[in-house]
């Protein structure tokens, strides 16, 4: 074999090419706008213009450039288009690409303290200031008992919660002997598919998992849920997770949090807080009543690849005590065991996890806090919610359009009065148009329009102009 031949590409190529991708990764955020927000392929279509067969021998980098333009963007749907309205967003941002582009370079599989400390340091750094930059309970610091962990979603946080709460609550036996089937989870009809996810996954069973009514602002009824616990005891139950919503997908609804945590106090139940997109707006003071209460949680989460200008994915998930999180979830096998470990003073994020491995996820909101500072953060934060704020005015003042939910921070649930069809034909017509993308949901089972913002890009003149396409295609 010879042993001089290389396939690899060299340093000096990849800084050649680093380049080129970062121009178009540029040209792309420059002409994004102009793209059709959501995608207009067929299914399978995708595949059909690629090769069938993997090629046999490399190709030139101008050909995979090439195939970005002409094959991936016609079957992307832009999440970073200014006319991105739908779901919740994804926002992204410079420092945040890059800082994951520097996570990619190093290529550290950070799953123990030993395996790449700065890894480690860096993320308990960045969330414990990101305690601070959202006061959020002491009890969340590293340097109390409990602490953050950057996961890849929400929906790994609840998981996470999930299996805590269950081995706190019968000493570990779940998980040494698999679940008896009596214990019961508590979460509002309104919470994410995530929990019921989770509640699957943690072997609780969705049997087990009550979904408790909601009151006329589609937030959790305190009083549904003590009544929902009472049942349960009752029957030989054992309650012991309630999972609150801080901003429900379907309408941004806040669950009242200082109430739910009495009550959780009351029968020894854990509190998990999922906040996945609206606990960024508690950068600001001013928003920070959505927290009200959450020094009662057990662990909490929020999105910053939501709302807070953080690439997908980075999920940031605290508890107020480590120790049920790390007693769940750590297995230590003979090829892991290192010093640094048994010293006692260092994190070993696996134990904090589903997944042994772990990016560094903690450069890319790194760089972000750094490159905005706390004051662009809010800023931009505060740009989003008068956005829609101006949105939810303009729909209380047309006369046949009705806001549909309480619109606290920057989604707006609104609907024509014409019905369920009317409103579909509205969203029909608004998304064909390519210039916008809303999505829907259901409100008391009637058809319901969202508009959510907080796109990176989006300003002023992206509201009006769907405001106006809306009313265009209104009957
Ligand atoms: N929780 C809420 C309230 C959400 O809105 C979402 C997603 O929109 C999730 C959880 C799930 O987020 P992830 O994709 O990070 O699991």
């Amino acid at each position: 074999m010879d042993e001089t031949k290389s396939f690899h590409m060299t340093p000096e190529e990849f800084r050649k090419r680093g380049r080129q991708v970062v121009d178009w990764l540029a040209d792309y955020m420059e002409r994004v706008e102009s793209l059709p927000v959501l995608a207009r392929v067929e299914p399978g279509e995708i595949r059909a213009r690629l090769p069938k067969a993997p090629p046999e021998t490399g190709e030139p980098f101008e050909a995979m450039l090439r195939d970005l333009d002409q094959i991936v963007l016609p079957g992307i749907t832009h999440w970073q288009s200014p006319g991105f309205f739908a779901y919740f967003p994804a926002n992204a941002s410079g420092p945040s690409i890059l800082g994951d582009l520097v996570a990619s370079g190093l290529g550290v599989q950070g799953m123990l303290w030993q395996t790449s400390p700065a890894c480690t340091e860096v993320a308990t750094h960045v969330m414990d200031w990101v305690v601070r930059m959202l006061d959020l309970p002491e009890p969340f610091l590293s340097t109390s008992n409990g602490g953050g962990v950057i996961q890849d979603t929400a929906s790994s946080s609840a998981l996470c919660a999930l299996v805590a709460a269950r081995e706190r609550v019968t000493n570990g036996a779940t998980g040494r002997e698999g679940s008896d089937g009596r214990l019961t989870a508590y979460t509002s009809t309104q919470a994410h598919s995530s929990i019921e996810k989770g509640v699957r996954i943690a072997g609780i069973g969705v049997a087990n998992l009550r979904l408790v009514d909601v009151d006329e602002r589609y937030a959790m009824r305190p009083d549904a849920l003590e009544a929902a616990i009472e049942r349960d005891l009752a029957t030989g139950r054992r309650p012991f997770f309630v999972s609150a919503t801080v901003g429900t997908t379907s309408s941004n609804a806040i669950d009242p949090l200082r109430s739910i945590g009495e009550i959780c106090r009351r029968y020894g139940l854990w509190l998990h807080v999922d906040a996945a997109m609206s606990g960024t707006a508690a950068l600001c003071p001013e928003l920070r009543w959505i927290h009200d209460g959450l020094e009662l949680a057990d662990s909490y989460c929020f999105n910053p690849h939501k709302w807070m200008f953080t690439n997908f994915d980075c999920d940031a998930f605290w508890v107020a005590d480590r120790s049920s999180l790390v007693r769940a979830l750590s297995v230590l096998p003979e090829y892991l065991r290192n010093r640094a470990t048994e010293s006692g003073a260092v994190i070993d994020y696996r134990d904090w996890q589903v997944p042994l491995g772990r990016r560094f996820r903690a450069l890319k909101l790194w760089f972000v806090i750094r490159h905005y500072g706390i004051e662009g953060l809010r800023h931009h934060v505060r740009r989003h919610i008068a956005l829609a704020q101006s949105f939810r005015e303009w729909v209380e003042r047309a006369p046949r359009f009705e806001l549909a939910a309480p619109a606290p921070l920057n989604l707006v649930c609104f609907r024509h009065l014409g019905g369920d069809e009317a409103n579909e034909r509205i969203l029909e017509t608004v998304n064909a148009s390519g210039r916008f993308f809303l999505t829907h949901t259901k409100l008391d089972g009637r058809f319901t329009l969202r508009l959510s913002v907080g796109q990176t890009w989006t300003e002023e003149r992206h509201v009006h102009a769907v405001w106006e396409a809306i009313c265009r295609a209104a009957p």
